[in-house]
């Protein structure tokens, strides 16, 4: 078990032998992974669970590596759902839970895409990866990679996060300084690695990372006992995770772990850059690219999606909806956030907070509803956005 069937393009429906390494489809289309689910229906029930690791690999089966010794893990996943209930109490919204990932390795859900992507890069006999990056995607690869003793190359924006940037050295990748989007560096990396022979693991340009990233999708429907919350709040950049917490919650269906109700998907962007919010309120079944794409959630800044059309289509299916913040928005939820329950997230995950009035005040997320909003990283990786005064006391001053 562990075995994907097949790789199949979700635009012309071709399909490819998952044996060898894959990017793009002909079509120039992501390639998704199938499995045999009657045959992991078989071989697999809830309960066969709870004796698991604590780690996204609980769900092995599920899952693309097919040899246990291929596996790169640094212990991601199973992080733990928080009820918010002096901020749902404060919005009216008393079922208001946070699934936190800034617990995870490299303190962000980066890890769960780079868990995959490498371990499965690892059995496929790939010896170097290159990569855009808009920050925290490189640091997790550089760090599953140089446990897998891969050669990483990351080109990222020169205006990342000065951490982002520390961190992908520490780990020993190359790292690489674009005056540029991660667009840009795309186009780099996409070029030099074509040249150098190295696997270009961009945002769904290879198929597993997106494996990895739908284990949040089976984390929440176990940890909401297979009843999974009624409305999910995600910040997207690329849509990642969006995908593939769809993609879950069609494979637990139809294993009939989960009932035929979808959790109704929200996509959360930054008003700097929301390419999809335009494209789901437009009826567009793709995104045009964002010009001039600039936030402070460093990881939404992402001006075309190359997955944009299976995220539309995972907010229309699912009932869902799209919605833009500002800046100084998401900055004051983070604050908020912090001081009301004690979780110091990522701007990114602070966009899905200080969604939630608006979605409320919309209608499209209601009191009775329970509502889980996804913190995708940990708020140390972003100390430069604090804002507070210090007090300064002289030693042997009187109080
Ligand atoms: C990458 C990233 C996102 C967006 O993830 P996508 O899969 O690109 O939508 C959100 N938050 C953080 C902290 C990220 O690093
Ligand atoms: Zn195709």
């Amino acid at each position: 078990m562990g075995e994907p069937a097949e790789l199949r393009c979700p635009t012309c429906d071709r399909r490819f032998s998952p044996a060898a390494p894959h990017n793009l489809c002909v079509c120039g289309s992501p390639l998704l992974v199938d499995y045999d689910l009657a045959a992991v229906g078989r071989a697999l029930r809830p309960s066969d669970l709870r004796d698991r690791e604590p780690s996204m690999w609980r769900y092995w089966e599920l899952l693309p590596v097919i040899r246990r010794e291929h596996l790169v893990t640094l212990g991601e996943g199973w992080t733990p759902v928080l009820p918010l209930a002096r901020l749902g109490e404060r919005l009216g919204l008393p079922r208001l839970f946070m699934k936190d990932e800034g617990l995870n390795p490299t303190g962000t859900f980066k890890a769960r895409g780079a868990a995959a992507g490498v371990s499965k890069a690892k059995e496929l006999g790939i010896r170097a990866v290159a990569m855009p990056t808009a920050g925290n995607a490189g640091g997790a690869w550089a760090a599953y990679g140089a446990r897998a003793g891969l050669e990483v190359v990351v080109a990222m924006p020169a205006d990342t996060p000065e951490v982002n940037q520390r961190e992908a050295l520490a780990y020993g990748a190359r790292v690489v300084l674009v005056d540029g989007l991660i667009s840009d560096a795309g186009r780099l990396i996409a070029e030099a690695a074509a040249r150098s022979g190295w696997f270009d693991v961009a945002t769904l340009r290879e198929p597993y990372r997106i494996e990895g990233k739908k284990t949040l999708g089976l984390e929440i429907a176990e940890q909401f006992a297979w009843d999974p919350p009624e409305v999910i709040l995600y910040p997207a950049g690329g849509g990642v995770g969006l995908i593939g917490m769809w993609r879950a919650f069609d494979q637990l269906a139809a294993l009939g772990w989960i009932g035929e109700r979808r959790p109704r998907l929200v996509a959360v962007q930054a008003e700097g850059c929301a390419p999809l919010v335009q494209a789901f309120h437009a009826g567009a079944a793709t995104a045009p690219f964002w010009e001039g794409a600039q936030t402070v959630a460093s990881g939404l800044r992402v001006p075309k999606a190359l997955g944009d059309f299976l995220v539309l289509r995972a907010l229309r299916e699912t009932d869902g909806y799209a919605i833009a913040v500002s800046d100084a928005a998401l900055v004051q939820a983070m604050h908020e956030l912090a001081a009301l329950e004690g979780l110091w997230i990522c701007p990114e995950g602070a966009a899905t907070v200080a969604a939630l009035p608006l979605l409320r005040d919309l209608g499209v997320v209601r009191p009775e509803d329970r509502v889980l909003v996804l913190n995708t990283g940990s708020g140390l990786k972003y100390p430069h956005l604090v804002h507070g005064e210090y007090e300064v006391r002289q030693v042997g001053s009187p109080w």
